[in-house]
């Protein structure tokens, strides 16, 4: 007998044939003619298989009719096409054997609908549910998408160290990664000396793997790296973790025009690739938490995104009836509120703003002739806002150099990064996407420490 999953399982082409299946009960029901039904599911799919296992089974009093959410069982059977509405086929079972009980009375996953925040508290448990298991395939979807995206263009995935010593944002929003004893660190007149740190510097974990992978940019045209990154900001909002994924794409030869139009085919890849392969889970999505979902993305995946200045977008907002919590002004970094208002009331469909005043962007975004802007952009979407933030980088050294100054840091510490300036440089772009925006974005959650597994913020880092 052949192991196939759950999914597997449920399609008619299966019927007829006498399979393994292996998963964990969802429900069990007794009729009473004398036998069970067992849903069950594996996490292949939304659906469960119902499986029939009748009273002659030597273990059906015993085991059987003990089994309650949460058991984990190996069942032998032939699949048959189903009577029952809303599924096409069924399990007779020929063996159930039971490998772990879990028990009626404390199991925490009950029938019930359980809060979001309630089953943050059991996020080892939470992938046992509809929504956690609909995330974590739409988050698989994702991250292919994203790796079959870039390949077909061309591009050299790159990894990217984690541990780093330069602050790309030019935040000071990293945590410091040491091995000295915190109760008794060596001193140098009163500072604590990091010369003596297992690095002989200070060290961070990474906010970005820009600078890095721009290097591998100017050698081998189009890259890309895909992994953890790492804010201490401490905000404590629904669109903001401490550690979250980040792909981000670094093109030589790319001007801003030619990185807006990348992006706006990647997302649309993305979102195209969710919607056609997770359709159940995106069904799910659709009725239980946000039943505009499916057609926000329809409409993405058929929309021309908007080029918006941010001069513009700054009158668009001053101009609006909207009563805004922050106020808009020339200069100023936009909000949430105000990113979601241009893409959800104004445009109703992605925005990507561009053209952002200097003072608010970091030093490698290339200064526009102007002298006040920057040539950055980032695109906003409905109710998730900025997803996507990037820029043309600076490629002249002088400029570069005034940059960084302008912004109190030391050019000695970027000293390899203002060589790819010195020699054979070219103008190059690149940008980040934060991959669970993206899904929460998708799927429609609310917050989104629901679409990481483990989710860190502040005062959190239980898992
Ligand atoms: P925001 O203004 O929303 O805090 P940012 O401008 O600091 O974001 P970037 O530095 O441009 O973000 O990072 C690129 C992308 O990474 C963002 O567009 C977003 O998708 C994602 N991102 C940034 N910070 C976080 C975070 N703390 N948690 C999750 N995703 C994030
Ligand atoms: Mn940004």
């Amino acid at each position: 007998m052949q192991k196939i999953s759950v999914a597997e399982a449920r399609r008619l082409e299966s019927v007829g044939r006498e399979v393994v299946l292996q998963g964990w009960v969802r429900t069990r029901r007794d009729s009473k003619a004398g036998f069970s039904f067992l849903e069950l599911n594996d996490g292949s799919s939304l659906g469960n298989v119902q499986v029939i296992v009748r009273g002659e089974l030597p273990n059906y009093e015993s085991q059987i009719k003990h089994l309650s959410p949460g058991c984990s069982v190996t069942v032998e059977g032939r699949i048959q096409a189903s009577p029952g509405k809303g599924q096409s086929t069924e399990v007779v079972a020929q063996s159930v054997t039971v490998h772990g009980a879990a028990d009626a009375e404390s199991y925490p996953l009950q029938k019930k609908q359980h809060s979001f925040e309630f089953l943050r508290t059991i996020a080892h448990l939470r992938p046992r549910t509809n929504t956690f298991g609909a995330i974590a395939r739409v988050r698989n979807c994702v991250s292919r998408s994203i790796h079959n995206f870039f390949q077909e263009e061309g591009f050299l995935y790159v990894h990217t160290p984690i541990i780093t010593t330069s602050d790309c944002e030019g935040a000071g929003q990293m945590f410091r990664v040491t091995t000295l004893d915190p109760a008794n660190p060596p001193r140098l007149d009163e500072e604590v000396d990091y010369t003596r740190d297992f690095f002989g510097r200070p060290t961070y974990l990474t906010v970005s793997g820009q600078l890095d992978v721009e290097c591998f940019a100017c050698a081998v045209g189009k890259v890309y790296t895909f992994g953890p990154t790492f804010r201490a900001e401490n905000s404590n909002t629904s669109r903001h973790l401490a550690e979250f994924w980040m792909v981000e794409p670094e093109m030589a030869f790319f001007d801003l025009a030619d990185t807006m139009e990348l992006a706006e085919r990647f997302l649309k890849r993305i979102v195209g690739d969710v919607l056609g392969q997770c359709a159940e889970d995106m069904q799910f999505f659709n009725q239980r938490i946000d039943d505009t979902v499916i057609a926000t993305l329809e409409g993405i995946v058929q929309s021309q995104f908007v080029r918006l200045p941010y001069s513009e977008a700054i009158e668009i907002l001053k101009s609006s009836d909207e009563k805004f919590e922050f106020p808009v002004a020339w200069g100023h970094d936009l909000q949430a509120e105000h990113e979601r208002y241009l893409s959800e009331r104004q445009f109703q469909r992605p925005v990507i703003l561009f053209d952002y005043p200097r003072t608010i962007k970091p030093f490698y975004m290339r200064l526009n002739d102007d002298g006040r802007t920057v040539r950055a952009m980032d695109i906003l979407v409905p109710k998730v806002g900025e997803i996507v933030g990037g820029s043309q980088r600076e490629e002249r050294y002088d400029v570069l150099l005034e940059r960084m100054k302008e912004q109190d840091l030391d050019p000695e510490d970027y000293w390899w990064y203002l060589d790819l300036r010195r020699y054979g440089a070219v103008p190059h772009s690149g940008f980040g996407l934060g991959l669970e925006r993206a899904v929460q974005f998708i799927t429609g959650m609310a917050n989104i420490r629901d679409v990481i597994p483990f989710p860190r913020t502040p005062g959190n880092a239980e898992f």
